[in-house]
């Protein structure tokens, strides 16, 4: 059976993706970090529109419990297999750098950085045996442009847009693809605080974008038609141009 595992698809883009790829076809594995009830209602969602899936809970800014909880999931399932990675969670924690603590440095860079190597990693070995995958990372305007107050977070995105470029040059003969999305301003818990009236007259199309909108994307980069698109980053921005 063919599966996707998302990461932080309890809410947001992340659940909007869990839902796409489930009506595709995918058995979906639902990882979050402690929303469970949110977690839930993504898998009742799938179930609803008669697709399939299981929760499957990690913090991914911790590397030995992502490589427990992952390789004890591929043990348990010998007869699945992680077909699509969806790198979706990640936080951000911003203060100008002159004001940035330790941990807030730290923590963006374990959630948003590291947790990409990690997870990957383990689930690479799967697709590298098969010689069929796809990666989909999803970054951020903010990585690809910088901004203000978010030192830690673009560094952490445009790290992974670097990642993204080198692996995928590394397994393209192996039949695996690796892609990054970078949304501008998408509608979720992330930028609730955030000044939408404001903010949108910066934007061509005058509006946040939806996580459905995101999540079409990775439905293309995740299709056996997308074979030979590697290495790239699609920005999902209503024209928000850099
Ligand atoms: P969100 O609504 O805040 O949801 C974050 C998701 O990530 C939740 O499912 C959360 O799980 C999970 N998560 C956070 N830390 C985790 C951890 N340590 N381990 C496991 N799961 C973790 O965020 P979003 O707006 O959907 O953002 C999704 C991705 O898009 C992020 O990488 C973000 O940087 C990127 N992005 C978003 C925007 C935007 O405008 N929204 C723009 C550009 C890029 P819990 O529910 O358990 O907390």
């Amino acid at each position: 059976m063919k599966c996707a595992l998302v990461t932080g698809g309890s809410r947001g883009i992340g659940r909007a993706i869990c839902l796409k790829l489930a009506a595709q076809g995918y058995y979906v594995l639902i990882n979050y970090r402690s929303n469970t009830e949110e977690a839930s209602k993504t898998l009742a969602q799938i179930v609803e529109n008669g697709g399939t899936g299981e929760l499957l809970q990690f913090d991914i800014s911790d590397k030995e419990a992502l490589k427990q909880a992952l390789e004890r999931w591929i043990e348990a399932n010998p007869d699945k297999y992680i077909e699509v990675l969806v790198n979706n969670a990640g936080i951000r924690d911003d203060s100008l750098l002159a004001w940035m603590a330790d941990e807030q440095w730290d923590n963006v860079l374990k959630t948003n950085l590291d947790s990409f190597f990690y997870v990957t990693r383990v689930v690479l070995n799967g697709m590298m045996t098969r010689k069929y995958g796809r990666i989909i990372n999803i970054v951020s305007l903010s990585g690809i442009k910088g901004l203000a107050g978010q030192t830690n977070y673009s560094a952490a995105k445009a790290g992974v847009i670097g990642a993204t470029k080198a692996l995928a040059q590394e397994i393209a003969r192996q039949g695996i693809t690796v892609n990054a999305l970078a949304p501008g301003f998408i509608k979720t818990d992330m930028t609730e605080g955030l000044d939408e009236k404001e903010l949108k007259m910066l934007i061509p199309a005058r509006r946040f974008g939806q996580p459905g909108e995101v999540a079409a994307a990775v439905a293309f980069f995740a299709s056996p038609e997308a074979a030979y698109i590697t290495g790239q980053v699609l920005s999902i921005n209503g024209g928000l141009y850099t």
